[in-house]
């Protein structure tokens, strides 16, 4: 399983740093990057490890392509050649249309929209598309592109350059051009035959519903206790005598992709962090050679057992969104190793978890007298490929198999460079020019708030949950729907505490005096304001985090209204925030601490419904539309993806690596380029 979101945290861009998170944006979609952040500090084994992993990585790309759709493969090539090779003038419209198309290919790896799984119209025209083929056709050898269907067949040589290109329009241009023709990758509409109305390419021409879902309740075991995930590495084809599987393995389908994959892992093994993750490459390694599900539960055992090492990863047929009957898997992989500052941060707040415990502003009965810190699990993604490149999750949970979950467990993490890529991607989008009330603010928010930002989410997870007890004789139930928004508020305010305390500065956790402040007015401001972007209008507040972050800001909004402590101002016509007295919004946060551990501690429901219902779930009407209104004038892409970083091994005079570089100039189109050139391993017909 994925866990996917778009952050909408306010702030501002890094100062003095020339990386650029934000690349170029086109039809719905912005580029951005992630930094691999530690990779230079990482011994020269583990770079080496991460290196031969990420070209496992990449080697699966060719696979989704094809999973995808059976048209994508050639389609790539032929409009990678009007790309590269066409002479005309490359800022008509056609060719506009066109380039912003092959981007929003690539991004999907197919014809089809990544997310909505609709088909793409093309804005330029068919004899555009015609034309500037025939003119690339010769000189980018796309002769063996013309065949007669989409199944098997062998390039026709009898056929002139001209009269071949007119073939494969002909065959080809109903797919891109008519908005009927596999019209959408998945269709899960009610009452359709999925598989005969959606276009992915799991099951072969003329397969209908009904044949498959008959193909798979027979192979289903249903006494079996620990029963393989039945379909999940193959497409299903029609043979001579009925249906068949053709299994994703060495030498089968994908086999091309999978030797590579395959001779990358073996080159990888040797500087695996231990034995045990030896181990599961060879399984792996095991599995991709015989395409047995078997081995397939057996490797995910051992790869969720493994959690000792610094690196990890996931390289094979995973998730089965793209399958409208949720057999197939589609091809993934990322490669990750643990976030090294995180963990130092994490550990440093652990091991001081009694003091803070000792310090709290709640009642000493509600302290815990003896408190142990919680060390999140955090990683820092370092390559991206197939299903999640370059539209990815910040977070992932697996295996899949419901037994191997049931009787072993998952391994599941958070991607912290991706959540800080995506939060570093909306400061830089003029959300913060467009919500917070002055350049000071912003400056201040600039300076400090990526720093703060991580600080409060390990407070919140190392301490803040950790934190406080319940008195004896009380249900850990008795909030109801209340208590998850009563716990996160508990976590989010034992952070917003701590945070401007001057035990920060000396365990070093901040730089100076002034740095909470900046999460301070954040915090303020999404609670108030900016985070109702979510909200539908009309609606009010559901989610937990959402509604405490809303009760939170509105609590010490109303309390310090006599004194002025955080003010809504208004100047031409918008609403700002504005904080006059940090120092009386710090104490405010403790009294609330300390109210919210009482009403935990005691199980006080009353006090819990009336906290979140007054201050939590209500959404101002006119403060919402005018916030709508001003985040739809900031015309922000919806969707976001990623580019990778590029790492280039340095060798020394017999062929060893001696260093691994990473880099992040490369743009969308020369990466994606790039990958079809080096990593272009299956024929183009399947
Ligand atoms: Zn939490």
């Amino acid at each position: 399983m994925t866990i996917a979101t778009a952050s909408l945290a306010a702030g501002a861009q890094t100062g003095g740093d020339t990386f650029r998170y934000t690349d170029e944006t086109f039809a719905d979609i912005q580029m951005l990057r992630y930094r691999v952040e530690g990779f230079e500090n990482l011994t020269l084994r583990q770079k080496t490890y991460i290196y031969y992993l990420s070209e496992a990585a990449l080697h699966g790309r060719d696979i989704l392509f094809d999973q995808n759709g059976c048209y994508n493969l050639r389609l790539r090539r032929a409009f990678e050649a009007v790309y590269t090779g066409w002479q005309g003038d490359r800022n008509s419209a056609d060719f506009r249309a066109f380039a912003e198309y092959l981007k929003r290919f690539w991004f999907s790896s197919g014809l089809h929209h990544h997310y909505g799984c609709e088909k793409f119209q093309p804005g330029f025209t068919s004899e555009w598309l015609r034309a500037a083929l025939q003119s690339v056709w010769v000189e980018k050898n796309l002769q063996p592109l013309c065949l007669a269907t989409c199944a098997k067949g062998s390039p026709d040589g009898t056929l002139s350059p001209e009269a071949a290109c007119d073939r494969f329009c002909q065959e080809v241009f109903p797919v891109i051009f008519d908005p009927a023709v596999m019209a959408m990758r998945v269709n899960q509409r009610d009452g359709d035959d999925l598989i005969l109305t959606s276009a992915e390419n799991y099951y072969g021409e003329g397969i209908t519903q009904a044949e498959a879902e008959e193909f798979y309740t027979q192979r289903k075991a249903p006494l079996d206790p620990h029963p393989v995930m039945t379909g999940l590495n193959s497409r299903l084809v029609r043979g001579d005598d009925g249906l068949r599987e053709e299994v994703w393995r060495e030498h089968g389908l994908y086999g091309q992709a999978i030797s590579r994959i395959i001779e990358n892992l073996e080159k990888a093994r040797p500087y695996a962090d231990n034995e045990r993750q030896q181990a599961v490459i060879d399984k792996l390694i095991e599995y991709y050679r015989t395409g047995d599900l078997r081995t397939f539960d057996e490797y995910s055992i051992l790869w969720l057992k493994e959690t000792d090492g610094l690196v990890d990863f996931v390289n094979g047929f995973t998730e089965t969104y793209g399958d409208p009957l949720g057999f197939k898997a589609s091809w993934e992989s990322i490669v990750n190793f643990k976030d090294l500052e995180a963990t130092r941060r994490a550990e440093t707040l652990s091991r001081n978890a009694q003091w803070f415990e000792d310090h709290s502003p709640v009642d000493p009965r509600f302290r815990k007298p003896e408190v142990r810190g919680v060390s999140a699990k955090v990683i820092t993604a370092a390559i991206l490929a197939g299903d999640l490149y370059p539209s990815t999750a910040i977070g992932i949970n697996l295996p899949n198999s419901d037994w191997v979950r049931r009787e072993h467990g998952s391994k599941s993490v958070t991607i912290a460079n991706l959540t800080s890529a995506y939060s570093h991607a909306s400061r830089g989008s003029g959300f913060d020019v467009e919500f917070v009330i002055d350049e000071p603010t912003r400056q201040l928010i600039l300076k400090y708030g990526d720093q703060t930002d991580d600080l409060h989410t390990d407070l919140h997870e190392c301490l803040g949950h950790a934190s406080g007890q319940l008195l004896p004789g009380t249900d850990p139930d008795t909030l109801g729907v209340y208590g998850s928004t009563i716990e996160e508020g508990r976590a989010d305010l034992f952070g917003l505490y701590y945070m401007a305390d001057p035990k920060m500065q000396e365990l070093g956790l901040v730089p100076d005096g002034e740095a909470y402040k900046a999460h301070y007015y954040t915090y303020m401001m999404n609670g108030l304001m900016t985070q109702l972007v979510r909200i539908k209008p009309g609606n009010s507040i559901e989610e937990a985090h959402m509604r405490n972050r809303s009760f939170i800001a509105h609590w010490v909004y109303e309390q310090g209204r006599k004194d002025n402590v955080v003010e809504l101002v208004r100047r031409s016509g918008k609403t700002y925030v504005r904080i006059n007295d940090y120092a009386a919004l710090r104490t405010l946060f403790g009294r609330l601490l300390g109210e919210v551990q009482r009403i935990k501690s005691e199980g006080d429901f009353r006090a819990a419904r009336a906290l979140v219902e007054d201050y939590g779930v209500k959404v101002d009407a006119t403060l919402h539309e005018e916030i709508l209104a001003r985040y739809a004038a900031l015309n922000l892409a919806p969707y976001k993806g990623f580019i990778n970083p590029v790492y280039t091994p340095v060798t020394d005079q017999y062929g060893q690596i001696t260093d691994v570089r990473v880099s992040y100039t490369e743009g969308y189109d020369e990466q994606m380029l790039r990958y079809s050139r080096d990593y272009h391993d299956l024929p183009d017909v399947n």
